[in-house]
């Protein structure tokens, strides 16, 4: 555990950041029961309850949760448009979307409270990575549907920060903005900041003439190896926070100024970690799927949501930060991305690990997967530094032999790998979408 912290540690609200687990617990309980109360109001937990024979005063403890039906994506989408709503529609301040990174996107909905309570549960974890009020912020992830972009903004505002929301995309202009408002502070997706990184590097600016100096992260999966070659690229450091919008967006949980993993914010929500599989609670410190029950949301308010994240819990005493809740891991892939391959099951991260140990890969990949003559086949196509891309065959062979047993050690299967040339592959403004799976257009 990290006991040194990285940045002076600040707290936005002690009061609820720091509770005592007793009394955290006994207001987790209270809060949950409030929780079902609302959601017995909307059709499909009155339909659920009704089967499983469960009243709002039954659930009045915490182990109370486990009686309580879980909630898939596809209940949302069967449920289309507004099915899970807690409030009349009169009572709505606000409408976003999910993304759709796996399927059709869903709507989500708040009430002036619930929005109330986003903003303040963004400030708390941009506080805890070093926000002040004092900085400007370059807030580049896309305002509209998407949670990350106003999310983001309502926490800067609350901290009262200067916010310049160019939102995602035309990279030239965000370095524009760099230099002429010299933001300390950067917030997109992890494959943003790669493309930015290039465009700064591109742009011959000199790193003096930046002021930034550190960045939050989230929106999709990445590495810790990804976040060594953002920091030294851009000479920043970066936080890493978790959100989704089914059941508020960003906001959810972030690193403090230890990066001891994310602390939950559990008086707002509840997280439990489950087999996908057997659906049986997990214990701390076991990797499973992520379920997420928000307690104080009115708009719309789900019951165990089935995240399809894969991470686990952990809670190894108190944090030096001071805060009591626990935390959770990396997002290490989503069930739905899991690749299973010649039997073996493999996340894109595990393959992102591999490649980030070899110096001379550039942190741009893509990774091709297909079955010829019912064989899986995975390709890797990388691209190598610039200043590394040599002609010579037998340099080229020697960087491949390299990446080939890296993957190997750490995903026990052998893959393909390509070498591309510099800048050849996709860059992306949001989430990257480095997986292509050709079995599935077959089958
Ligand atoms: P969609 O599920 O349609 O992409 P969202 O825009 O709400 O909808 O995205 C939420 C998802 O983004 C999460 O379920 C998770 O898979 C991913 N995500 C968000 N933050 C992180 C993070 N810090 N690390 C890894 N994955 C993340
Ligand atoms: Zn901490």
């Amino acid at each position: 555990m990290n006991t040194i912290p990285i940045i002076e540690n600040r707290i936005w609200n002690p009061e609820c950041e720091c509770m005592e687990r007793r009394e955290l617990e006994a207001l987790q309980a209270k809060r949950l029961q409030e929780a079902v109360v609302r959601a017995s109001r909307n059709p499909f937990y009155q339909e659920a309850f009704g089967r499983l024979k469960i009243t709002p005063a039954q659930i009045h403890r915490l182990e109370d949760l486990q009686r309580l039906p879980l909630t898939t994506k596809e209940d949302l989408r069967d449920s289309y448009p507004l099915g899970f709503m807690g409030v009349p529609r009169n009572e709505i301040a606000r409408y976003q979307g999910t993304s759709g990174t796996t399927g059709k996107p869903t709507w989500v909905a708040y009430t002036e409270n619930d929005v109330e309570n986003w903003s303040n549960l963004c400030a708390r974890f941009l506080v805890s990575g070093g926000l002040k009020k004092e900085h400007t912020v370059q807030l580049s992830f896309g305002f509209g549907l998407f949670t990350g972009g106003f999310g983001l903004h309502f926490g800067i505002q609350k901290v009262g920060a200067a916010i310049i929301p160019i939102s995602s995309g035309n990279s030239e202009r965000q370095l524009t903005c760099m230099l002429d408002l010299s933001p300390e502070i950067l917030i997109c997706t992890p494959s943003y900041a790669l493309k930015l990184m290039e465009t700064i590097q591109a742009g011959d600016v000199d790193r003096s003439q930046l002021r930034l100096e550190h960045a939050y992260f989230g929106g999709e999966p990445w590495t810790e190896s990804m976040r060594a070659r953002i920091e030294e690229g851009l000479q920043i450091k970066c936080w890493n926070n978790y959100g989704l919008a089914e059941v508020q967006g960003p906001g959810i949980s972030g690193e403090c100024a230890y990066r001891n993993g994310m602390h939950i914010q559990e008086d707002h929500f509840i997280f439990e970690v489950i087999d996908p599989e057997t659906l049986e609670p997990l214990p701390d410190g076991e990797r499973g799927e992520i379920v997420v029950t928000p307690l104080c949301r009115e708009g719309f308010p789900v019951i165990r949501y089935r995240t399809r994240d894969i991470g686990y819990i952990f809670n190894d005493g108190a944090c030096p930060c001071g805060r009591t809740t626990r935390r959770m891991s990396r997002i290490l892939g989503r069930t739905d991305d899991m690749l299973i391959i010649r039997g073996v099951n493999v996340f894109p991260s595990q393959i992102e690990t591999a490649l980030m140990r070899i110096d001379a890969v550039a942190p741009h990949y893509m990774i091709e997967v297909s079955r010829p003559e019912a064989m899986d086949t995975v390709t890797v196509h990388i691209e190598i530094k610039p200043e590394l891309f040599s002609d010579s065959m037998r340099e080229m062979h020697a960087i491949k032999k390299e990446i080939v047993a890296t993957i190997m050690q750490i995903t026990g299967l052998r893959m393909e790998v390509n070498l591309v040339s510099p800048k050849t592959l996709a860059r992306f403004e949001g989430k990257a979408k480095r997986v292509i799976d050709h079995r599935n257009l077959v089958d």
